[in-house]
């Protein structure tokens, strides 16, 4: 019987280790398989044989390939047992190609162990099977369901991560085949259907292949209405602290730092997948180093392609097309001080893909094909209701809060009182391409504008695989010509785009994005959905906040504009990134009422800064004139960037205290690169990036001595039991470790509280001092005492106390307060004395003491 042990299971790829029979029934999980590789205990899923096949044009079925180092007979090859290093080179994958849809079938036969009993998996009867178990072991809350299956009717895969496929009878025709040509024996009638830790799995087995026991001869349908039930089923079984709807950019965002914060979050889409083709595709330096503060910008920086510059390009009546300039786009520190001085571009999809991994490795799922309708609001609690597309039923989920991260036609936004979209919409229409192309033109590899001033302008922006995206200002050329939708249709705007290139010629090798199944198959050179047109919409809603503060909106659902800047998805994502570790200490109890009114206040200044910005940069884009365009884009680089996105005064952006602060550190502002050593392993780091983010402040003490500090005044002090407060909710509710954090151990960050990370940065020598020097609170937090003794590694040369905070004499602390979101709170320098000691605890506790709140009954002693 096949056996597949933890070595297997970290060996096989882990992709393939959770796709299930049937046509994307479920979507591979490689954040479950990372869960049970660095947990060392479950290993419940394994994979037994692959081949490929296609349907023809008449819609046969036939096979194509039948990949080496497949199982035969059920029995365990000497390479698996080895390890199963074959399978891990020889990926077992079966493709079914319908019509014009290429649909991968990953595992075509699955065996399910309950990793305790390791027995086999009982099927074929009842309601059987073995409790469904979470990664840590323990079993889940378990509901299994043994889905009856008509003897016709379609297959329809569906499920919370999955993809639906309309093109059912190709996929039973399909499973028909592969269970007569392959000899499988049978792909039984009875699935398994089971809710496991929110991921719903249908476990298939080919039965013969382990004992040769045949159970049934017939076609596998399965119900996706009752496969779609029980996920949704599993989902509405408790109460949730937060429910998001729509899982884009700014949704997969929120998911994803609730997640990783402990919240109870529930994120509902109803696309039946995430994003495949087109849309935004841009991300701007703040969200890279976003990205890194989160660690899960690696991924991307392997698929995406990065740009550095800018060139204009211009023809008139009287000159053909030339360059007229080239610029830097994010030129030196002085301008914008950031790690990654470039643009990353990548489609929105692989964007969305690294925020719900995170969200996945923090065990949270989004829900899919779940339509949101409406919510009613009673004291304390929401009622969210939503249909079930697939099963055609409506549902309801209880939360605290709700936000809507269902874009520009937010449904969530419909349903709040008194809020409406306010701006104007421009008559101008865009075309916009995506695909691979051929041509002399020079400079397709940076970001390019071509403007021809009697066929409109054109926008060139490098992107993976090769391709290139062109926006395409559609404008009319003469008195007769109206540019209407109907008239811009994929050839007129492939031609538009020809007129402008012209003299250089524009061939496109292949249009539309070609997913991996694409290349694999190749033939493919068409598709649907490879360009789309778009009318500028800027408008932003007049509030993101309802009366009770309970529901909110974040993203396209609060603002459009036009994506020639590359904003939209990185402003959205930030409105999430905002609004996330506000909820969480909300639901945790632990925000005054002033601290989610700040969301509102924040992003929807932000938004109407990027209408402004956005109104401009059409303009100057339609005008012609390549200086102006060239001079709006210099002029707006930090916005543009995303470190422009300053806050005003309000209870957590505190006016400066003291005027002697001449540094970057401004309240309102985002920090700015510090590279300084870690003392405890001498590690150059970013010291705003260091301490991983979650949820906590950032309380930063600058001296030139540590024998600056006094001992510090303990309780009853506010921070001593507002700490507490959060010790015990933490406890309650701790944050979810991803497998990652395995490794790097945020745990070390917080040894001194689990609200407020303590840091100390010094430019005293370390074999002048211990640890144990400081004062205990600071002596526990060993990890982020920091020496500030590396300027030449700065992006500007300079100590870390001198770029932050305008230096530090001998005798003096500066405090920075920084929130969770890298934003500098308040900023004040103290002398040394006890009497400043006092004052400095009093400034801080008044500070905190704005936007906490402290539970006064709490019996947790305090850390502090
Ligand atoms: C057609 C189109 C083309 C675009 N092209 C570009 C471009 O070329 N360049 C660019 O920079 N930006 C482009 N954008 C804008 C960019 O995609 C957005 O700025 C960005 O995606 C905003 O992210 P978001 O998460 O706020 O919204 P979205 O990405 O729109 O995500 C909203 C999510 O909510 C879900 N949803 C909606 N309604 C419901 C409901 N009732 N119930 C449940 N789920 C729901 C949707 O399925 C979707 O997954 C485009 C947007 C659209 C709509």
């Amino acid at each position: 019987m096949l056996q597949l042990g933890l070595r297997t299971f970290v060996a096989v790829p882990s992709a393939a280790l959770l796709g299930i029979v049937t046509a994307g029934i479920v979507k591979p999980r490689s954040d479950l398989a990372g869960h049970a590789c660095s947990s060392g205990r479950s290993c419940f899923l394994g994979i037994a044989s692959c081949c490929r096949f296609e349907c023809g044009d008449e819609g046969d079925v036939r096979r194509v390939r039948r990949d080496q180092g497949e199982r035969e007979g059920g029995h365990e090859s000497e390479r698996e047992r080895a390890g199963g290093k074959e399978m891990t080179e020889k990926r077992p994958t079966t493709y079914l190609r319908m019509r014009r849809r290429v649909v991968r079938i990953e595992a075509c036969c699955i065996h399910y162990l309950s990793h305790a009993s390791k027995t086999k998996f009982p099927t074929g009867r009842e309601g059987g099977g073995p409790p469904a178990r979470r990664v840590d072991g323990t079993v889940a809350a378990q509901r299994s369901y043994q889905v009856q299956l008509p003897e016709e009717g379609g297959v329809e895969a569906d499920e919370a991560q999955g993809s639906k496929y309309s093109d059912d009878e190709d996929v039973a025709r399909c499973l028909r085949s592969m269970v007569r040509e392959e000899g499988w024996g049978a792909l039984y009638r009875g699935w398994m259907v089971c809710l496991f830790d929110g991921i719903l799995l249908v476990a298939g087995l080919v039965y013969t292949m382990l004992d040769k026991s045949v159970v049934h001869r017939d076609t596998i349908t399965c119900s996706a209405a009752m496969v779609s039930s029980a996920a949704h089923a599993g989902k509405a079984a408790s109460a949730k602290d937060v429910v998001v709807i729509g899982a884009g950019p700014a949704g997969a965002m929120l998911g994803a730092n609730l997640a990783r914060l402990g919240v109870n979050v529930d994120v509902l889409d109803e696309r039946s997948d995430k994003t495949s083709t087109g849309r935004a595709d841009g991300i701007q330096p703040k969200t890279l180093e976003t990205f890194k503060q989160m660690r899960v910008l690696e991924p991307l920086l392997q698929k995406g392609v990065k740009f550095y510059d800018m060139m204009f390009w211009h023809s008139d009546a009287s000159t053909s097309l030339r360059r007229t300039g080239r610029e830097t786009h994010y030129p030196s520190p002085d301008v914008i001080d950031v790690l990654e001085p470039y643009m990353l571009l990548g489609h929105q999809g692989m964007v969305e893909d690294a925020l719900l991994d995170d969200m996945a490795a923090h065990r949270t799922h989004v829900t899919r094909n779940a339509h949101f309708t409406e919510f009613n609001s009673r004291s304390g609690s929401i009622d969210v209701s939503y249909e079930d597309s697939a099963a055609g039923s409506t549902l309801h989920l209880q939360t605290a809060y709700l936000v809507g991260c269902d874009g520009a036609h937010s449904n969530v936004r419909k349903c709040m009182p008194n809020t409406e979209m306010v701006g104007e919409s421009k008559d101008i229409i865009w075309g916009v391409l995506d695909g691979e192309i051929d041509t002399e033109f020079p400079d397709l590899w940076s970001k390019t504008i071509v403007q021809s001033k009697k066929y409109g302008t054109i926008l060139c922006i490098p992107r993976e695989r090769n391709m290139t995206r062109l926006y395409i200002e559609l404008i009319s050329t003469g008195e007769n010509e109206k540019i209407t939708k109907a008239v811009a249709n994929q050839q007129f705007v492939m031609q538009r785009a020809r007129d402008i290139f012209a003299p250089y010629k524009l061939n496109w090798t292949f249009i539309g994005e070609p997913s991996p199944t694409d290349l694999i198959l190749a033939n493919i050179n068409s598709s649907e959905e490879w360009f789309g047109l778009y009318q500028i919409g800027q408008r932003v809603a007049n509030r993101f906040m309802d009366d009770s503060k309970r529901v909110f909106i974040t993203g396209d659902a609060g603002h459009t504009h036009s994506p020639k800047a590359g904003q939209g998805m990185n402003v959205s994502m930030h409105d999430s990134w905002n609004l996330a570790w506000k909820l969480n200490l909300a639901v945790r109890g632990l925000a005054a009422p002033a601290l989610l009114p700040t969301y509102e206040a924040e992003r929807r200044k932000i938004a109407t800064d990027l209408i402004h910005f956005d109104h401009e940069h059409a303009e100057a884009f339609s005008a012609g004139d390549p200086k102006k365009l060239a001079e709006n884009f210099a002029t707006n680089t930090r916005f543009i960037s995303g470190v422009g996105a300053d806050y005003s005064d309000n209870v957590l952006n505190q006016p400066l205290s003291s005027p002697a602060i001449t540094g970057d550190c401004r309240p309102g502002k985002l920090l700015t690169p510090g590279k300084v050593t870690r003392y405890v392993d001498h590690n150059p780091v970013d010291l705003q990036l260091d301490i991983p983010h979650l949820g906590q402040f950032r309380i930063f003490m600058f001296c030139a001595t540590v024998q600056a500090f006094e001992p510090s005044p303990t309780s009853p002090s506010f921070l001593g039991r507002v700490s507490a407060a959060a010790s015990a909710s933490y406890k309650a509710r701790p944050r979810p470790m991803s497998p990652q954090d395995e490794f790097s151990r945020p745990e070390r960050y917080f040894a001194a509280s689990d609200l407020f990370t303590f840091g100390v940065i010094t430019t005293q020598p370390k074999d002048s001092f211990e640890i144990a020097d400081l004062p205990p609170l600071l002596a526990k937090s060993r990890w982020t005492i920091y020496l500030d003794n590396v300027p030449d590694m700065d992006t500007k040369k300079m100590r870390c106390a001198d770029k932050w905070a305008g230096g530090v004499r001998e005798g003096e602390v500066v405090v920075v307060n920084v929130r969770p979101d890298g934003y500098v709170g308040s900023v004040a320098r103290w002398k040394g004395t006890a009497d400043d000691g006092r004052h400095a605890v009093g400034w801080l506790e008044r500070y905190y003491g704005g936007f906490l709140q402290a539970d006064a009954g709490t019996k947790i002693s305090a850390k502090l």
